[in-house]
């Protein structure tokens, strides 16, 4: 048993809690992963990190001692009460405990200046939380996120297999096959076992780091319709699911499929809508 087992296990015993499977709530218990997690983050005191989901608080102090202040968000009114608690216990004033859920947190109420947003995020909200910060008009600066494996490597993939998240995380972050923004598409930091967290998940996850780009000025709505109309029947040629395009005037293959299509392909299609 790790010392960080061992806290977590005397902190549920203390509160006379379990952990809630539905809430997802499999802790970090594994030092060298917080590190990992905050060596990504690359952190200065003069930082505002949103976190979501702090639980019982394993990142959230790790982070207190690198930041100006950790705005945490937690929809589990216990372990927000129970963090609230053990904050005030170790004297540790650089933290704002808010219970909520982050996906009905309004965008007014998001930091207004830069901020960070640092999660180990429960899996049944990790496309949903990535969409809503990748939307917003307070976009953070940097998202370091722990989602499930494969999920890591479906937003991270590249033609020739690329796919609808891809596309949709890679839009808005940028992409090595981009000509918009610095080329630094979202990666994988590090992968992570399951026995790093208490209680044990049934799968394997992965730290990414995102970092929003500035984005094409196109209709978005209009964008990502022709990309889910390519990908609408997965194994057919495009020219089959996008019928009226003419690819070879826009130099590409007429039997291309959309798995093999860079965000720039898809803005060039797009320009010959
Ligand atoms: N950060 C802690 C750690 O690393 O040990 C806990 C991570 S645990 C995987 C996910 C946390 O997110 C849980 O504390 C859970 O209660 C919380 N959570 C689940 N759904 C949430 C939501 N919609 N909004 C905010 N927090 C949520």
């Amino acid at each position: 048993m790790t010392m960080r087992t061992l806290l977590i296990s005397k902190l549920l015993k203390k509160y006379n809690i379990k952990p809630s499977k539905r809430l997802g709530q499999n802790f970090l218990i594994d030092e060298s992963i917080l590190n990992k997690i905050i060596e990504a983050a690359d952190l200065s005191s003069n930082d505002i990190v949103l976190e979501i989901g702090p639980g019982l608080g394993v990142l959230t102090v790790e982070l207190t001692k690198k930041v100006g202040k950790v705005i945490a968000i937690e929809k589990d009114e216990k372990l927000a009460r129970i963090l609230s608690n053990e904050l005030r216990i170790m004297n540790i004033k650089n933290v704002e405990v808010i219970q909520d859920d982050i996906l009905k947190i309004p965008d007014y109420q998001l930091p207004v200046t830069s901020y960070k947003l640092i999660a180990n995020l429960p899996y049944y909200i990790t496309s949903p939380v990535i969409r809503k910060f990748l939307e917003t008009k307070q976009r953070p600066e940097l998202m370091i996120l722990m989602v499930q494996k494969e999920v890591a490597q479906r937003i991270c993939a590249k033609p020739p297999r690329m796919n609808l998240l891809a596309i949709s995380v890679q839009f808005y972050a940028s992409s090595p096959h981009q000509k918009f923004g610095s080329g630094d598409g979202p990666k994988i930091i590090s992968y992570v076992a399951k026995d790093s967290f208490y209680p044990q998940p049934k799968v394997d996850s992965a730290i990414i780091q995102i970092i929003p780009k500035e984005t094409p000025k196109i209709d978005t709505e209009k964008f990502f319709n022709l990309v889910r109309a390519g990908f609408s029947s997965k194994r057919k040629m495009l020219k089959n699911n996008l019928p009226g395009i003419d690819f070879e005037k826009i130099g590409l293959n007429p039997k291309i499929r959309a798995e093999n299509l860079s965000i720039d392909d898809w803005l060039k299609i797009y320009e010959n809508l």
